[in-house]
């Protein structure tokens, strides 16, 4: 698969090269044959989305979630030329240190995961599967299914580094260390310890999340760094041995949005770890100079061009956040991720450029990580 890949890829690249020679002067490209370009780029690429909320919509439909709006499902991804997501088991963050509580976190995402795991494997094995390993996703690419990758946002569940070890078996492929409000594990980005009931050890990684971040790098589960603080995110990069992702998060440098984006010298950061920053999108975080409602994928684009002027193509992805408040003007549900793919064309990335973007730079850290991993008896 990979060498039909590199081979479609030298292809793509070829056309790309002439229309750049034969074309740059002349008038532009059509949006049609923008759109079929986009197209070519969708079949080669391995295209990732790195946040949706959805496995509770689709698991529960008729439920009471009111952020839920359907805006993935396996054949939108299939219309939008998407390949693969991972979708996240959410938790709200409840209080950590309660036993009770911390117990029944855990039992209800275990909970979730299995039903999530069933959900795809009995009713939609033919259209989907579940990916273990960047192996498996090379295989269900090839077999032309969905790519279902598991994920948990906000470390809430767990309470041992035993815990990793399960969610680990599960599939588990990152977990999102804390939802805005500090936890067990680390401080978060919205509400700090000075007003919760974290322990006196600044506003960062506490002891047991040190041992959680080493633990989940030992077991090759991604540590993802959206919603923790800036403290929490100096503590990770300290003491990380594989890169990490920021799996839906913006740029503080156009929207100063301290919850939710990251300042250039964090993205600089991230990026020196070889991590990558996929930009969500939530409008409400991506820009001040428009209403919330007016947000498009022009705007999008213009965070994806921050990270990648600042720190290079390499590090920087889409996390959409779909179902979980994300979505703008154009690229409002997983059928429309072609539109985000022409912006870019237009802006002059080059086909190279965007297979990375949309899974390529996702699948190097997935591999680093399996990688690191691979020396520790799992
Ligand atoms: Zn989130």
């Amino acid at each position: 698969m990979k060498k039909t890949i590199a081979l479609i890829s030298a292809l793509l690249l070829f056309s790309w090269s002439s229309y750049a020679q034969h074309c740059g002067k002349c008038q532009k490209l059509s949006d049609e044959q923008y759109m079929a370009l986009a197209d070519s780029i969708h079949q080669v690429a391995i295209s990732f989305d790195t946040h949706i909320d959805t496995p509770t919509y689709m698991m529960h439909p008729n439920g009471h979630y009111t952020v839920a709006k359907g805006q993935t499902s396996f054949e939108l991804m299939r219309q939008g030329g998407q390949d693969g997501a991972f979708f996240a088991i959410y938790l709200d963050q409840g209080p950590w240190q309660n036993q009770k509580s911390l117990d029944s976190a855990y039992n209800w995402c275990h909970e979730e995961l299995q039903s999530w795991k069933d959900y795809v494997t009995t009713r939609h094995s033919q259209e989907a599967g579940i990916a273990y390993s960047t192996d498996d996703v090379y295989r269900l690419k090839k077999e032309g299914k969905r790519i279902v990758v598991l994920c948990i946002e906000n470390g809430y569940p767990v309470r041992t580094l035993e815990d990793l070890d399960e969610f680990y078996k599960m599939g588990v492929k990152y977990i999102t260390l804390s939802h805005n409000t500090p936890n067990q594990i680390c401080d978060g980005s919205r509400y700090t310890n000075k007003y919760y009931w974290y322990p006196n050890t600044g506003h960062g990684l506490s002891p047991f999340g040190e041992k959680v971040v080493e633990r989940m790098q030992q077991l090759g589960i991604m540590v993802d760094v959206s919603h923790i603080s800036s403290e929490s995110l100096v503590d990770v990069l300290k003491i990380v041995k594989a890169p990490v992702l920021a799996s839906h998060s913006g740029c503080r440098a156009l929207k100063p949005s301290q919850t939710r984006n990251l300042t250039d010298d964090e993205i600089r950061a991230i990026a020196a770890v070889d991590g990558v920053i996929q930009v969500g999108t939530g409008r409400f975080f991506l820009s001040d100079d428009l209403p919330y409602y007016k947000v498009g994928v022009a705007i999008l684009a213009n965070h994806i061009d921050h990270i990648k002027n600042l720190v290079g193509y390499r590090h920087v992805g889409l996390g959409t956040d779909f179902d979980g408040g994300g979505g703008v003007i154009g690229l409002d549900n997983s059928s429309q991720m072609k539109n985000l793919t022409v912006e870019l064309l237009k802006r002059g990335w080059t086909p190279e450029e965007l297979i990375a973007f949309w899974g390529g730079n996702l699948l190097r850290v997935w591999k680093a990580c399996e990688d690191y991993a691979s020396q520790f008896k799992n």
